[in-house]
């Protein structure tokens, strides 16, 4: 390449230097006819002398340098001329131009001064001189384009003044020469100077060509470049137009795919959560195993996937398996792994994570063998838990079996109530194969000849209708012949939309249970003695009569037969309950109108009477009773005449409660009895304050225990010795909070029939330990207290308890207290309340027996309890005056002292029964004339009134 451009350089300097030296020499040329014009001029102008030479030299050098001239500005035009025929030219132009100016110089040099005199050596050497100078710088200027041009010229040129120096011998001055010679050295350093200026310029120039060239190749080429790439860009727009369109395009496909690749996705995700939430529901859990890799991917009882090492897995599986199961499973699985079986099934037994076994159902298959080997790779399968189904098939065996086995009727209806199943009890409860049954009605198989039978099976049809369910008893007669009583439980089966669908009906025989039943019951409700209703049975009758008869009025008589127990003791039980017999069976006879009777205990009976103008009048029954009980009765060959008391109540009169009504009739008998027996007593309301009053007493009660209400007053005893108070009786009131003081004896009745008499007990004993304590810290120390007491509380056998409990944390002494008991309190249960009685004077506490001579007074009590206080009953203490009575005062008094015992006297109400009784030597006290029982405060009051003070310090 850099070759290349030093041989275009070489080769346009060359040119170049032609050109310019074509184009200059037309300026050199012109010089050179000026010059030797003007020389010629000059020559003419100074001399006439003819030179023929200088002149023929001056035309000829003109005439040629002319025809230079023309040939080179006609010939040789820019562009248009042969490059070395043009340097040949040249060459021969300077070399002639220098030749002849050679030959001009020494014509006027040498020639000149030789044919003329006039013509002088200086003016030779001027003429000669100026043409060389002249010549020499015309060269200079126009020749040094190429050297060998200038050399051409200027060394002919100096040859003659050369050859002249050396070979010639002129007058001229050496100086002139030295000049001369100098400035041709300087003339030709010149052009040589000038040669390498005009060939730097030339080089320069054609470098430049050769860059502009160059530029102009390469803006050729960049205006290629950017035409190309402006066809690139137009190209990569139409590209870019298309790949825009061909992404819209592809944007449009990517989201129709993305969507339906979403539509897809979501398809399977639903599909996943369907086929997971099948699974789970049909509680399967598939598995895969890649035998090969040893992996075992597996959904674990939380429908999670797991992969897991598929040995470790086997190994942990084998120890879950139930070992009754292992083997089988093994076998089956190496069978089919073998190939030997289409598929692997098994069911086996496995523990859970609670340790219990459960059934799974295991199926796989497997599904890549090895082309060659024909060895198992992957098996998948599913293991489902089937504990729920095993579970379901044996409650399927079960309920199968117990319907076969049951020893109860079973069947099936469709939604017709027609059979379509029965199970053999069934078939042996109605006498019918199940043949005969199945396809035929629920009652088709019964006789329904009779209304009644035919009315019942329809309300058992009804009540399935509108309730679904029927539950019953039916007397049924099947047309096998069989009669049973049935409990028939029927059960309507629905389905989703509570449609009827089955009934199922169980059916138990009850024949057998109904005999026994009324056996039962008659024994539950009938006293076997007298054959008449019991107790229980007389509430239930007489409960239902008072709800269902509402309207009608009915008489309640309570019957007791007079002084019975002592009767009874001298007939001996036999005779006792012949005498019952025979009582039952005599108010049978006399009381054919009555709704029923009853026996409720011991000598206790009872009748009830409608009360209407129909019947004859309660008065007339009960003297009817009356008399027929004068007749004697007759045991064990004696004759034994009995009278009988009768408590009357009414119905609504009285009450319309049964409790309420039976107390009203209690009362009346109780009255009846305390008149001494054998008489009609009807039930008057003064008696039944409280129920007047609207309390229901039980209840009431209870809560005046809760509550607090229960107060004890207290009635002074007096020493007749002394008239000191020696003690208290201390007595229960209820503090009611509308009614007021409710004195004992309106509920002290009741509660003793319930447990409440215990928790009174305890509260009076308590509260009066207190009392004592109050007292003996104010400095009475000897007053006695004595609380009443029933047989109830001694039988619970917690009296000792509340009576230690009282004492101890009152701190006070046995002696302090005393208990009031009855006569009646003693004759029951003896023997314990002997028991008890000598456990409380264990504890030096005395023991009184209350109103004594009102009950069955056997003397031999006396004897036998440990009974330290006699208290005459008030109602032989109001009688003193009257002779009799005042005998048996005087008589009680009498033996009480006898006994060794203590006689209390109570009720004394008036001076002359208090005179009475000292005079027989009675030792205390009790009555409204010394005070009436009194609440706390005032009773501590009247201690510290009626006592002297010596008493009160010891
Ligand atoms: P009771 O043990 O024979 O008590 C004597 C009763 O005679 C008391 O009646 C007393 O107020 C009354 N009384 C005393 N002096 C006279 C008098 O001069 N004239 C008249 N007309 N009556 C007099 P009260 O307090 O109504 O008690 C009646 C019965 O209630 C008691 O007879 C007793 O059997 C029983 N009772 C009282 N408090 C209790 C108790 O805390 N527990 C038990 N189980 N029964 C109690
Ligand atoms: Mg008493
Ligand atoms: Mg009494």
């Amino acid at each position: 390449m850099i070759e290349d451009q030093y041989e275009y350089i070489r080769e346009h300097n060359h040119a170049a230097q032609i050109a310019n030296t074509i184009r200059l020499s037309r300026y050199f040329l012109t010089s050179i006819l000026v010059v030797c014009l003007y020389i010629f001029c000059i020559y003419k102008f100074f001399s006439s002398t003819p030179a023929p030479y200088f002149s023929t030299w001056f035309f000829t050098t003109e005439i040629i340098v002319c025809l230079f001239w023309l040939v080179s500005t006609a010939h040789f035009k820019p562009g248009l001329y042969n490059l070395n025929h043009a340097h040949r030219w040249l060459q021969i132009q300077c070399f002639t131009v220098g030749c002849l100016v050679a030959i001009g110089i020494y014509i006027l040099y040498n020639y000149l001064p030789t044919i003329n005199p006039d013509f002088e050596e200086i003016h030779a050497l001027t003429l000669s001189a100026l043409l060389l100078i002249v010549t020499q710088s015309f060269s200079l200027t126009y020749l040094t384009q190429k050297l060998n041009y200038f050399c051409l010229t200027f060394l002919p040129s100096i040859i003659p003044f050369l050859f002249s120096q050396y070979f010639i011998q002129h007058d001229t001055n050496p100086l002139f020469s030295l000049a001369l010679n100098f400035a041709l050295i300087v003339i030709l350093l010149c052009a040589t100077t000038s040669y390498r200026i005009n060939l730097r310029l030339s080089t320069t120039y054609a470098r430049n060509q050769l860059l502009m060239k160059d530029a102009a190749q390469q803006v050729t080429w960049t205006d290629d470049l950017c035409k190309q790439l402006q066809d690139e860009i137009n190209h990569s727009k139409d590209i870019e137009l298309q790949l825009q369109l061909n992404n819209q395009l592809l944007e449009q496909k990517v989201r129709e795919r993305t969507y339906d690749i979403e539509q897809m996705n979501k398809d399977l995700e639903n599909q996943q959560e369907n086929l997971v939430l099948a699974h789970e529901i049909a509680g399967l859990r598939p598995w895969d195993w890649n035998i090969k890799d040893r992996k075992i991917r597996i959904t674990n009882h939380l429908y999670e996937k797991q992969v897991r090492d598929s040995k470790q897995h086997l190994e942990q599986l084998q120890h879950q398996i139930h070992p009754d199961d292992a083997e089988q499973l093994k076998l089956t699985l190496k069978l089919h792994l073998r190939g030997e079986s289409e598929r692997y099934e098994a069911n086996y037994r496995i523990q859970n994570s609670e340790g219990k076994w459960t059934w799974v159902h295991d199926i796989g298959r497997v599904v890549e063998r090895d082309p060659n080997t024909k060895k198992a790779i992957r098996m998948v399968g599913i293991r489902r838990d089937i504990q729920k189904e095993k579970m379901s098939q044996e409650r399927i065996k079960l309920a199968t079996s117990v319907l076969q086995q049951a020893a109860e009727g079973i069947f099936i209806l469709d939604e017709e109530l027609c059979y379509i199943d029965v199970n053999p009890y069934y078939e042996k409860l109605t006498g019918f194969s199940s043949n005969q049954i199945l396809g035929k009605h629920l009652f088709d198989i019964t006789a329904n000849y009779k209304s009644q039978q035919r009315s019942a099976h329809y309300s058992v049809i009804k009540q399935l209708m509108n309730m679904n369910e029927f539950d019953g008893e039916l007397n049924e007669k099947f047309l096998s012949g069989k009669e049973l009583t049935l409990w028939m439980h029927i059960n309507a089966i629905t389905d989703e939309d509570h449609k009827v669908t089955h009934y199922i009906g169980i059916v138990s025989d009850l024949t057998e249970r109904k005999l026994q039943e009324q056996r039962l019951s008659y024994l539950e409700n009938y006293d076997t003695l007298t054959d008449l209703p019991n107790r229980f049975y007389y509430n239930y009758q007489l409960h239902k009569l008072l709800v269902t008869q509402r309207d009608s009025q009915f008489a309640i008589i309570r019957l007791n037969i007079d002084r019975f127990r002592p009767l009874n003791e001298y007939l001996n039980h036999n005779g006792g309950d012949e005498l019952l017999r025979q009582v039952a069976q005599r108010l049978r006879l006399t009381n054919p109108e009555a709704l029923f009777m009853a026996h409720l205990n011991g000598d206790d009976f009872a009748i009830v009477y409608e009360v209407s103008h129909l019947c004859p009048s309660v008065h007339d029954q009960c003297a009817r009773i009356n008399k027929a009980f004068g007749l004697p009765f007759n045991i064990a060959k004696q004759d034994h005449l009995i009278t009988i008391s009768m408590g009357v109540a009414f119905y609504p009169e009285h009450g319309r409660q049964l409790d309420y009504l039976n107390n009203c009739a209690e009362q009346a008998l109780t009255e009846a009895k305390t008149l001494g027996g054998n008489t009609i007593r009807y039930y008057s309301k003064e008696n039944t304050a409280l129920l007047e009053q609207g309390i229901f007493l039980e209840r009431d009660l209870r809560k005046a225990i809760q509550n607090n209400e229960l107060m004890v007053y207290y009635q002074p005893k007096i020493n007749f010795r002394d008239k000191n108070v020696c003690g208290f009786e201390a007595l229960v009131r209820w503090n009611h909070a509308e009614k007021g003081i409710i004195p004992p004896n309106l509920f002290i009745p009741l509660a003793e029939q319930t447990s409440l008499i215990s928790d009174i007990g305890r509260i009076v004993i308590q509260q009066t330990a207190k009392q004592i304590r109050q007292w003996k810290d104010m400095g009475f120390n000897n007053i006695c207290v004595s609380v009443n007491i029933v047989a109830q509380q001694l039988r619970r056998g917690q009296l000792l308890e509340v009576l230690d409990d009282a004492m101890s944390l009152n701190q006070i002494e046995g002696q302090d207290l005393e208990l009031e008991i009855t006569e009646s309190s003693l004759l029951e249960n003896s023997e314990d309340v002997k028991n008890q009685l000598n456990e409380i004077k264990l504890r030096n506490i005395n023991i009184s027996l209350d109103d004594f001579g009102t009950g069955y007074s056997s003397l031999s009590y006396l004897a036998d309890f440990p009974i330290d206080i006699l208290k005459i009953d008030r109602s032989f203490v109001s009688k003193i005056g009257q002779n009799k009575q005042a005998a048996i005062v005087s008589a009680m008094i009498a033996m009480g002292k006898a006994m060794g015992m203590t006689v209390v006297a109570e009720g004394i109400e008036t001076e002359q029964q208090l005179q009475y009784l000292q005079d027989l030597d009675c030792d205390i006290a009790q009555g409204y004339l010394f005070s009436k029982p009194l609440p706390e405060q005032e009773a501590t009051e009247y201690l510290e009134q009626n006592t002297c003070a010596s008493l009160i310090a010891t």
